[in-house]
């Protein structure tokens, strides 16, 4: 019964904090830059909304914030963060309670049904049903037996709706450092490089061939939003990425004294490797892999990659060559094969 006490929690308080005329005078003279936008943000509200668990057999969120609610503290760790890393008390070094005058924290448990089952989803990846027809469809959920993610996916949406900026956290079934998928807002791709991750991936969230994705429901409703994936379900650092990559994201929402971010204690050759996604290839009839593609291998333009029935075999098609991101170890005819992407 633990796991039901996951399903909604719910931190912080609303401040309905007000500007003073000392914040209005300093928001006014501020130059346009992107911060400026991040406290224009700010001032007016702050919620953030932290999901988790969107796919039921990816424990690494789950187990993160039930690290961060025990100590009662956000972590420092880096990109390279181990698993015997949070055993250091010194690492958790701000109270959790320091955030609550500037913050309101909610985390959300995507598809409790799925985690206490052990499997990504019940009846349909519930990652794929935040397109607003699908998600007014009670018709077609009703005949393919998908109710139960339906009603989930309608209050993901309404949390995210009163969200000021969210964060999705997942894993995923390859051996890879965690990498961020911002949306295709400035402010995501801003706040996604300043976290602990390897890789940043512009654009790829909204190129699922499906569509309706939560950072597809974020953009729609202009709520700032970043998935990250912490790395292989079960690797042993995996749990270790995802409280670093949370603790960064809440800590990077509250000024500091100066009143400026907090930019974290990340080393210029700690920044992450950005890249623009370009496109998905689909699986069709007869896909196979001419190789192994590691994730996030590049391979130059006109390298055979995979083959299938319509297409024979597909080359690399990007000027330049291009990276491979979440190439699929187990292909589904009609889902995502891989997506093409460009360093930038
Ligand atoms: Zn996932």
């Amino acid at each position: 019964m633990e796991k039901v006490e996951w399903i909604e929690l719910f931190l912080g308080m609303d401040h309905g904090k007000s500007l003073s005329s000392v914040e209005c005078e300093s928001r006014a003279s501020m130059t346009g830059t992107l911060n400026l936008c991040f406290l224009d943000k700010l001032l007016k509200t702050c919620r953030s909304l932290v999901s988790l668990h969107r796919h039921g057999n990816e424990f690494c969120g789950v187990e993160a914030i039930r690290l961060i609610l025990q100590k009662h503290s956000l972590f420092t760790g880096d990109v390279n963060v181990r698993a015997e890393n949070l055993s250091c008390d010194t690492r958790w070094n701000r109270p959790i309670e320091s955030l609550f005058d500037d913050l309101t924290i909610e985390f959300l448990v995507g598809n409790p049904a799925a985690l206490e089952k052990n499997t990504r989803f019940l009846k349909r990846n519930l990652n794929r049903l935040f397109d607003i027809h699908t998600l007014c469809d009670d018709k077609r959920a009703e005949n393919e037996g998908y109710r139960y993610e339906l009603q989930r996916a309608r209050i993901i949406t309404e949390s995210i709706r009163n969200a000021d900026f969210v964060l999705d956290v997942h894993s995923c079934s390859s051996n890879v450092g965690s990498f961020a998928l911002p949306s295709s807002m400035d402010l995501s791709e801003e706040l996604a490089e300043k976290l602990p991750v390897k890789y940043v991936i512009e654009s790829l969230a909204h190129m699922t061939l499906e569509g309706g994705t939560t950072l597809d429901c974020a953009l729609l409703h202009d709520v700032p939003s970043v998935c990250v994936e912490c790395g292989q379900h079960s690797h042993p650092d995996v749990v270790a990425r995802a409280v670093a990559v949370i603790s960064s994201f809440l800590s990077l929402q509250v000024l500091n004294e100066a009143g400026s971010f907090n930019e974290g204690e990340s080393k210029q050759s700690d920044k992450p490797i950005v890249m623009r996604c370009e496109f998905a290839e689909r699986v069709s009839c007869g896909f196979e892999w001419l190789n192994q593609f590691p994730e996030f291998s590049f391979v130059p333009e006109h390298t055979p990659v995979f083959r299938d029935n319509d297409r024979g075999d597909v080359e690399c098609p990007i000027k330049g060559g291009a990276f491979i991101v979440m190439p699929s170890s187990s292909p589904v005819i009609g889902e995502e094969a891989l997506f093409w992407a460009s360093a930038k």
